[in-house]
This record gives C-alpha cells, structure tokens and sequence, in this order.
C-alpha cells in the first residue's frame, strides 16, 4: 500500500486516508509536530479564540499542562469563559455518551437543542442557517447598536454562547465525520 504523503507543519490541517474498509475514510491527523496519530481533542489555540488546534491525547494533555488557558483575562472574561467551557463540556460528554456518530444524521446534544431554541431554529437546521440566524440575531442587541444597554448585551451574550456551541458542534462532526 503507497504510503500517504503529508506535511509535517504546524497549522495547516493534515489528512490522512485508511483504507482498511473497503470505504476509504479520511481522518484528521494531530496538530503536533510529526505526530502521526489521530487529532480529536480539540485545544484552544489562544483565549477568546474559537480556533482549535486538534490534538492526539497525549499532545492534548502536553499541550493542557504547559499552558494557562486563562492567562491574560481578567476576573470577569475568566467566569464567563468558565461557563461557556462547561456549557459546550457538558454537550460534548453528552454527546460522547450516547456515540455521536458524526455522519449527519442530525443526533444533537441537549446544549445545541438549547442553542438552537435559543436561534429559533428547527433541529434540522445546517450550519448556514445557524450563522443567517445569530447574524440577524447579534445585530439587533449589538454593543455598537445598543451601547449601555444591559438587557441588549445580556441577549448578544445568550446568541453567542448559542453560536459557539453550534460552531463546536460543527467542527466536530466535520472532523470526526
Ligand atoms: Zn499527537
């Protein structure tokens, strides 16, 4: 069998396909320098980033220990983090509980059926209609609209959480998929 040829660099997503079935799939290797196992634990890459790297376990744990993930925020950025964390935490092991399939088959965890209530979206809805709906939603309670208004940033903070849960959601199953 022709062994897969791949980069060994940082920050661009490795692929790597298996052919042990007679379906080839495709999965995403780790994030980590020549690691050649399978990325799926995600890490953020910075605070207030959304953006992972996916790690094999033992990077993930590596990469846990050696960094402060909430380094530079302060008290407050650092609860509502917190709870954003255990929120999506709390999807996922979920998720994880009942085997997430990942294969579109529309299964979602009780935190996205939260976020999706939260749009006002069906439970069928994709990802484009996830982003239609938080877009037209953000806008009207947006900082920049309703400056000093504390009801208004309550709710841009509500669609928010509700947008990152449904991204991660999203990402997994692109990933895992
Ligand atoms: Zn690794």
């Amino acid at each position: 069998m022709p062994k897969a040829r791949r980069s060994n660099d940082w920050g661009f997503p490795r692929w790597r396909g298996y052919e042990a079935s007679r379906e080839a799939a495709t999965v995403r290797l780790c994030d980590r320098h020549g690691c050649e196992e399978v990325g799926d634990c995600p890490a953020p890459k910075a605070p207030n980033s959304p953006e992972r790297w996916m790690f094999c376990q033992a990077h993930a744990a590596e990469y846990n220990r050696k960094w402060d993930y909430f380094e530079g925020l302060d008290k407050e950025e650092k609860e509502a983090r917190a709870k954003a964390e255990k929120s999506e935490n709390a999807g996922y092991a979920e998720a994880q509980h009942y085997g997430w399939s990942g294969s579109g088959d529309g299964s979602r965890s009780a935190d996205e059926m939260r976020a999706l209530d939260v749009l006002e979206l069906e439970a069928d809805a994709d990802f484009a209609a996830v982003k239609k709906a938080f877009r037209a939603k953000a806008k009207e309670v947006h900082p920049d609209v309703k400056p000093g208004d504390e009801e208004a940033a309550a709710e841009f903070q509500k669609y928010s959480l509700a947008y990152e849960i449904l991204k991660s959601a999203e990402d997994r199953r692109e990933w895992k998929g």
